[in-house]
């Protein structure tokens, strides 16, 4: 049997909306017909191909443009575009412990992609209860910021504190069976959610600060504190993300750079709470990915059934 697949973290819904893509078309027609610079790396069907059981799904405003209400728009409209897509059985969308139960019998038959949805920062969210209708369409998983600082919390590229705001979400998260996506945090407000948090931790999509010295990445501090809570880390296959000296158009990175990561958080972590978060196509194609993946089913090559998968199926069982 294929390896249970288990992406966390796919920008799905901004790749239609945002950038218009059809990903109900496979790889290839969509490459073909692709306008942008950036050459796609995922469609449904190429998700499918490579046996991918699981992903956990974006709902994404970009808070560099428009504002709060356009962004709360935003992320009403793409979470009503995963309910159309499970609406015509392309997926199913896990709420409930249920749901994610019934989805490991169904999957092996029928090969449905399950979605577990994550809002990346919450900067759409006028204040911390309106977190409760996006949990009763299934919401599972939120980061507090995305590269920008905002109301709640210090971001990677706007360092700052958690603030009371912060404080108030994350309690409402816990309450509600939220969990916490490290990703994008200030280091000063990871730390300080981590202390404010008591629930569920992981982080989705993010490397080593001690290989990539920037905030968007985890130091070694908080690397060992996310074992410690019995998070996971996803990895991602990005070049930018692997090595500082990479620039785009440069040439493609061997695949050593990426498993450079995977043996400096496992050291750190232990090989348990290390998967993937490739973040495919957040912003970045085919031309800023190492050497030999091109797509899902490459991946198989990079790990073990725990990397690949198991290690982020057992973290949901866990909570979920
Ligand atoms: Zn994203």
């Amino acid at each position: 049997m294929p390896p249970f697949l288990v992406d966390a973290h796919l920008d799905l819904a901004w790749n239609a909306r945002a950038l218009g893509r059809d990903l109900t078309l496979s790889l290839e027609a969509l490459r073909a017909q692709d306008p942008h610079p950036d050459t796609p790396l995922v469609t449904l069907p190429s998700l499918k191909e490579a046996g991918v059981a699981l992903a956990f799904a974006t709902l994404f405003a970009d808070p560099r443009e428009g504002a709060r209400e356009d962004w709360e728009e935003e992320v009403y409209a793409q979470l009503a575009l995963y309910e159309a897509w499970e609406r015509g059985g392309l997926v199913r969308v896990l709420r409930e412990r249920a749901d994610l139960l019934a989805h490991l019998e169904r999957f092996p038959q029928d090969g449905v992609l399950g979605l577990v949805l994550l809002l990346e920062g919450a900067h759409a969210l006028e204040a911390p209860e309106d977190l409760r209708p996006l949990r009763k369409r299934g919401l599972r998983l939120l980061s507090l910021t995305w590269a920008t600082g905002n109301a709640y919390a210090g971001g990677n590229a706007e360092p700052g504190p958690l603030t009371a705001k912060g404080q108030a979400l994350l309690q409402e998260m816990a309450a509600l069976g939220v969990a916490l996506d490290l990703s994008h945090l200030a280091e000063e407000a990871a730390w300080e959610a981590l202390e404010a948090y008591r629930g569920p931790v992981c982080a989705t999509h993010a490397n080593c600060r001690a290989l990539v010295p920037s905030e968007r990445h985890l130091s070694d501090g908080l690397l060992r504190a996310l074992a410690g809570r019995e998070g996971v880390l996803g990895l991602v296959p990005f070049n930018a993300f692997l090595d500082p000296a990479w620039k785009r158009g440069m040439p493609r990175l061997p695949l050593e750079a990426f498993l450079r990561h995977k043996a400096h958080a496992e050291a750190l972590m232990g090989g348990g709470r290390v998967g993937l978060g490739t973040d495919w196509d957040g912003g970045f194609g085919l031309e800023a990915t190492p050497q030999g993946l091109d797509r899902h089913r490459d991946l198989c090559a990079l790990g073990d059934e725990g990397f690949l998968g198991g290690n982020w199926l057992r973290w949901l069982l866990g909570w979920f």
